[in-house]
């Protein structure tokens, strides 16, 4: 058992770094990786960006996962360094060759904005989107997710269809929209996570969804599974429920390692 996606306390996390290494080797991992949120927007930071790390102590953060690899490193538990990195277009480049002076394993590129709506963070902004506002933010976001795969900065791209999370759906079909996202990805040769995060939210439902899985299996694309843990409760929380969803979707469980991901 692997996972890449999860949080602590140094972006927005409920624990310290070395409880979440120690959780996860005890829940029987063989890999681990922390990927705290690194937010740099083109419209600078406010109170909503505050879940990303402090951005003037990556090398701090860094210099952390690397004392933790010494302490709880063992035959057979592997810690893995990573960070979960907003796409944004505009600065995309910029971001990742400053994040590529460090020994990362991996980057996640996820996209928690559109322009400047943040997409997960609460039901309100949704309900205060004016007509046809709920529409643009999903076109918008399967773009942005298009676009991430195809600049080719990431190892694997982080919860596909995280729109759905307070149960805003577009009033289209948005598949066509999303099969091209996939492709993408696909093309890149890089891999993408069921996130189990979603089952614990208002969707009630791992992101993606299952028909997406079901493509992105067609496609050929590696599947990695993910709980985005920010907390040591839930390291392993909803493994079994994804890897019966990978199942029907047509994966085997190996297929969901860390030679699979495109390595920085
Ligand atoms: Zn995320
Ligand atoms: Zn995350």
């Amino acid at each position: 058992m692997n996972s890449y996606h999860n949080h602590c306390n140094w972006s927005d996390g409920a624990h310290e770094m070395r409880d979440m290494y120690r959780a996860a080797r005890e829940a029987g991992f063989r890999e681990f990786g922390l990927s705290d949120h690194y937010v740099k927007t083109p419209f600078g930071d406010n109170e909503i960006t505050a879940y990303s790390i402090d951005k003037s102590k990556l090398a701090e953060y860094v210099d952390a996962c690397l004392a933790c690899k010494k302490e709880f490193e063992t035959d057979t538990f592997t810690v893995r360094l990573g960070m979960e990195v907003d796409y944004f277009p505009e600065n995309a480049e910029e971001v990742v060759s400053e994040l590529l002076k460090y020994p990362f394993d991996y980057l996640i590129g996820s996209i928690h904005f559109s322009n400047e709506f943040p997409i997960d963070h609460t039901a309100a902004c949704w309900e205060a989107l004016p007509p046809g506002g709920i529409d643009e933010i999903w076109h918008d976001y399967w773009k942005k997710i298009r676009l991430a795969a195809e600049s080719g900065l990431y190892s694997f791209i982080g919860h596909l269809d995280l729109p759905k999370k307070f149960c805003f759906y577009p009033s289209y079909d948005y598949t066509d929209e999303a099969l091209a996202a996939l492709k993408a990805i696909k093309a890149a040769s890089i891999a993408m996570e069921i996130n189990t995060a979603g089952w614990a939210k208002p969707c009630k439902s791992a992101y993606p969804s299952r028909n997406i899985l079901k493509a992105a299996h067609e496609l050929g694309i590696p599947m990695l599974i993910s709980a985005d843990a920010h907390d040591t409760r839930h390291v392993a929380r909803f493994f079994p429920e994804a890897e019966e969803c990978l199942r029907e979707a047509g994966y085997t469980a190996f297929t969901c390692t860390f030679e699979n991901m495109k390595r920085r």
